[in-house]
């Protein structure tokens, strides 16, 4: 499931989203996200409380369950960062055995990055009877590769538009699902330096021009 944060829910309940992030949302509480309901309604009654009545306090409770959620979250630290391309540095396409799995159900291409201190490890798979690709990831810190980095989000652009955002499990490891139909690429803001690691997707996007091939590979 791939939430939103804290600012779009706040910006929801206000009615001030934008009509297209909006969409998505209303889709995905229909779709019945206990954790971002559960936002959305203590967003929403403090909203209510701060409208009614300036001068009657907000209740402990509900200052506290808010405070929380803020904390999970600093505040829209994905633009106030520089992005720091990845570099990749292993690609299992170029090792020589790689031929071989072309005729596969499945072809999987793992694929290193550094960007700064960090590695990202990607594992990109697709069925052949698919246009989606499936990405599992697990972001690391070099210097301390046994320390997990947990929590990092994780937002998939076209271009400048946010296709789609999930978060990190406590061990860095991420998987999302997508269709690659135009140049697309990763973005994952460190929460601790302020690196925003951006990978770009065009190497894995389909390549139409070659009917029957897998498109995975260039
Ligand atoms: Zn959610």
């Amino acid at each position: 499931m791939n939430h939103f944060n804290i600012e779009d829910w706040t910006d929801y309940v206000r009615g001030v989203s934008n009509p297209e992030l909006r969409e998505l949302m209303d889709a995905h509480r229909a779709a019945g996200c206990a954790r971002c309901e559960r936002r959305v309604d203590i967003l929403a009654r403090l909203n209510a409380t701060a409208r009614s009545e300036k001068t009657v306090e907000v209740p402990d409770h509900l200052v506290r369950s808010a405070l929380a959620l803020f904390a999970s979250q600093s505040s829209h630290y994905e633009e106030r960062r520089s992005s720091v391309p990845a570099r990749m540095v292993f690609d299992s396409f170029m090792q020589p055995l790689a031929a071989g799995f072309r005729g596969q159900q499945r072809v999987s291409r793992q694929v290193l990055y550094q960007a700064e201190g960090y590695s990202l490890d990607l594992r990109i798979e697709q069925e052949r009877d698919s246009s989606q690709l499936l990405v599992v990831g697990q972001v690391f810190d070099r210097a301390r590769p046994h320390a997990p980095i947990g929590h990092v989000p994780v937002l998939l652009l076209s271009g400048p538009r946010l296709v789609l955002r999930i978060d990190s499990n406590d061990f860095g490891e991420f998987q999302l699902q997508y269709e690659p139909t135009s140049p697309l690429s990763l973005h994952l803001p460190i929460p601790e330096t302020l690196t925003n690691i951006e990978v770009n997707l065009a190497a894995f996007s389909q390549d139409d021009e070659q009917p029957g091939s897998q498109q995975l590979i260039q």
